[in-house]
Order: C-alpha cells, then sequence, then structure tokens
C-alpha cells in the first residue's frame, strides 16, 4: 500500500516558491496497476521523483508499505530505491557501451553467481522476446526493442513499485501499444504496483484504472494557491 497525506511540493523560481503538487490524501493498493494523465508541466514527474525518493517533499507523509519515506535520510532513500523501485523511463537510459544482456545482468543482485544471474536473464529476455538481439548493443537494436530491455532492468528485481514515466513517449503507436501490453501483463502476472505516466488515453485505457493529476492535486483544481 501507498499511502500520500497532505503531501506538499514547490520549486523555487526566479527567488519565489512556486507550488506545484498538493496531495491531500491518496492510496493506492499493493498490485494496482494506474494510468496517470494530465497536462505537461503539471507535476507527474514530480510525483514520481516524490515516490521513488529522489526528491523529498516539502512537507507531508508519503508511506511505501511500512516506510516512512519522508523522514528517511538520503542515503537510506537511495537504499530504498535500489531495492523497491523500478524505473522506466523515456529515454531508456541504457550503458551504450554494453550488450543488452550486460546492461540487465550490471544491476543484478551480487548474492546471485554469474550462472544464476545468466540464468534468470536468459528467462526475461526470452519473455519479452529479446533472445536473439541479447548480445547486441542498445544501437544496434530498435527503439522499441532497447526499452524492452530497459524495462527487464527495471522489472528483474522485482520491485515493489514500478515507476514508468512516459515510457513510450519516443515510440511509434505500434510498439508503444505492444511495449505497454508487456508492461502490464508482467506486472499483473508478477503482483507489482504499477504507475505510469502517458499522454495517450489511449493507452492509458488499457489500465485497470486511471488517476487524472487534476482529481489528485488540490493546486491543480485551485483550492490551494
Ligand atoms: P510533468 O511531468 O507533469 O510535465 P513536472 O513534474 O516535470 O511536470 O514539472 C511540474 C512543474 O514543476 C513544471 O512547471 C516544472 O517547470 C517545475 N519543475 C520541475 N522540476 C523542477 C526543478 N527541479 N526545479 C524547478 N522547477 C521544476
Ligand atoms: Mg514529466
Amino acid at each position: 500500500m501507498i499511502t500520500l497525506k497532505e503531501v506538499r511540493k514547490s520549486f523555487k523560481q526566479n527567488g519565489e516558491h512556486i507550488p506545484i503538487l498538493h496531495i491531500e490524501q491518496w492510496q493506492v493498493k499493493r498490485g494496482e496497476r494506474i494510468a496517470f494523465l494530465g497536462p505537461s508541466g503539471s507535476g507527474k514527474s514530480t510525483l514520481l521523483h516524490l515516490l521513488s525518493g529522489v526528491m523529498q517533499p516539502d512537507s507531508g507523509e508519503i508511506w511505501i508499505e511500512d516506510q516512512p519515506i519522508h523522514r528517511l535520510s538520503e542515503s537510506q532513500r537511495d537504499q530504498y530505491r535500489a531495492k523497491s523501485v523500478g524505473y522506466i523511463f523515456q529515454e531508456f537510459h541504457l550503458i551504450s557501451s554494453l550488450t543488452l544482456k550486460q546492461n540487465v545482468e550490471l544491476i543484478m543482485q551480487p548474492s546471485m553467481s554469474n550462472k544464476e544471474a545468466a540464468e534468470v536473464s536468459a528467462q526475461w529476455f526470452e519473455r519479452v522476446g529479446l533472445t536473439t538481439q541479447q548480445h547486441r548493443l542498445p544501437s544496434q537494436v530498435s527503439r522499441g526493442q532497447q526499452q524492452r530491455a530497459a524495462m527487464i532492468r527495471a522489472l528483474i528485481g522485482k520491485p515493489s513499485l514500478v515507476l514508468a514515466d512516459e515510457p513510450t513517449g519516443s515510440l511509434d503507436y505500434e510498439t508503444a501499444a505492444s511495449m505497454m501490453s508487456l508492461l502490464l501483463q508482467i506486472c499483473e502476472e508478477e503482483g507489482l504496483t504499477l504507475l505510469t505516466v502517458t499522454h495517450d488515453v489511449h493507452l492509458a485505457a488499457s489500465y485497470p484504472r486511471q488517476v487524472h493529476i487534476e482529481d489528485l492535486n488540490a493546486i491543480r483544481r485551485g483550492v490551494t494557491a
């Protein structure tokens, strides 16, 4: 369960504090898959950054399961993120000098033997249909294939929270739709909580739940300044 209470975030612009987010109360159940919609600049990425612990709220509480993220130190938040959060970006952020397989295995548990890691990663490459491309560099595969490798990297550690920020924003529609359906399917099978920001209402409609930032953010509703 994710719980947000009276979370506020503002940014300083030209010496002035501009309020961006005010979430009075929001809960997400474990295993929910939510598409998150809203206009550009409305605070969607900021919310994901708060949930991943990259940013801290000005005030309020953010609970992920039994962890009070708002109270953790920076290094505790780094640990939380490494263990519990899988992040998928619009621009895949793969390391260009490493093969897809090396990109994935780089982040795998040091506690696993090399053999075990190789078996687990082979299963994932098969699962997303990338077995024949796994030894290629990112520049040697399509954008859709790069995003599938990035998806493995985010999901392979079975994070309790998967955050995807416009993951299909740089893919053509057909590739985007197939990537999104694979992401939804895997998160459902693994029972992972998935929060995906997307501009695309058709892709959002494939999620069991849609949330509009205007409904969540008191500032967007004009309730608070
Ligand atoms: P969205 O993802 O919905 O497009 P963002 O969360 O990226 O919106 O940004 C919301 C608002 O906060 C924008 O007006 C943006 O300019 C501002 N903002 C975001 N991050 C920062 C930052 N690090 N410093 C200052 N302003 C920021
Ligand atoms: Mg954004």
